[in-house]
């Protein structure tokens, strides 16, 4: 980690999520896909410094301390210039904040990439301004910049119903290690991959909601071959049919002693559950020889979306 922090400086860590179960159960009255989905907070991260100056009024990234994949919107489009300046105005209050991001999440992977970069945003500035805004003021803020952002804030084992900004904690003790694979070269826009999904599905019940809820017992109970039963998305089927390497890896992970392995979100990272480590690491490995065009990362569960990163000596 090559940030510095000083007293006008704070850092965040901001973690990737899984989605370990996805239903859809209608449409809502303002448009909106009604979800019911078992999250899971992942400890693959993406790092932002803010730097604030009391006297500017300037909102912009640092290029120069900044790492980040070709097509990251370095502009006023990012989600994270949009998260400070809400916050910001808000609060009533004008202030130069630079950022800097080291940003490891792949993008439009169904990982909530930017949805973690907002949350942390959100965090690092009420923590600057000294937590100006309640926990539910801030909650309610991140509702309105995304259905994913008021999870990314809380992290850890949350199920989303809703849009998925209707929170509920999952208390547990228990560690889960997963593989997690996505092709180099695929992107996937998630308003998309909704409207594909609505083009093959025209039929919708409140049916799944009892998936989730068992998977949520599993969990709490620390039964993770149960949970692995229940775990499922119902974009599957429509975005395995556009990219049927994702099902062959799947299965690849199946065959190498994953408990499971599904699509996380609108895709088109896909991820396997495992024992431990180790059996991560012999599934890796088989994988990386027979899908040389696929990212990989093992990661184990985090118990929460975004973390404070400690001033270095
Ligand atoms: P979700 O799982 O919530 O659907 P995702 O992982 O599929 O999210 P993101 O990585 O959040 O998708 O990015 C979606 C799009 O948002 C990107 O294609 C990118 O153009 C835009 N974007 C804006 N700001 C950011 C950011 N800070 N990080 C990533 N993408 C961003």
């Amino acid at each position: 980690m090559s940030f510095i922090v000083s007293p006008n400086t704070l850092a965040v860590s901001c973690y990737a999520k899984l989605n370990l179960t996805f239903s859809i159960l209608g449409i809502l009255p303002d448009g909106y896909h009604q979800v019911d989905t078992l999250y899971q907070s992942v400890n693959l991260e993406d790092r932002l410094l803010l730097t604030f100056d009391r006297d500017g009024n300037s909102i912009g990234f640092d290029l120069s301390k900044s790492k980040a994949p070709s097509g990251f919107p370095f502009d006023s489009k990012n989600i994270i210039v949009n998260s400070i300046k809400k916050y910001l105005q808000k609060i009533d209050t004008t202030i130069g904040v630079s950022i800097a991001i080291e940003k490891d999440i792949p993008m439009a992977a169904g990982l909530a990439g930017g949805s973690s970069d907002a949350a942390g945003a959100l965090f690092v500035l009420n923590t600057y301004f000294e937590n100006k805004l309640s926990k539910e003021e801030l909650t309610a803020l991140a509702i309105q910049i995304g259905a994913d952002v008021p999870f990314c804030l809380h992290g850890g084992s949350m199920r989303g119903e809703n849009k998925g900004e209707i929170l509920t904690q999952v208390q547990h003790e228990t560690g889960i290690f997963f593989l997690l694979a996505k092709p180099s070269d695929v992107s996937l826009s998630t308003p998309l991959v909704f409207k594909a999904y609505d083009e093959r599905n025209r039929n919708y019940n409140q049916a799944p909601k009892r998936t989730t809820e068992a998977a949520i017992h599993a969990l709490s109970n620390g039964n993770i071959k149960e949970l692995a039963k229940l775990c499922g998305n119902d974009f599957e089927s429509c975005v395995f049919e556009m990219h049927p390497e994702l099902k062959l890896v799947c299965n690849d992970m199946k065959d190498n002693d994953a408990l499971t392995a599904h699509l996380s979100g609108s895709g088109p990272t896909v991820y396997g559950i495992f024992h431990d480590f180790i059996s991560a690491e012999v599934a890796l490995s088989s994988l990386g020889a027979k899908f040389p065009n696929f990212d990989t990362w093992i990661c184990a569960s985090a118990n929460r979306g975004v973390a404070l990163m400690e001033p270095l000596e």
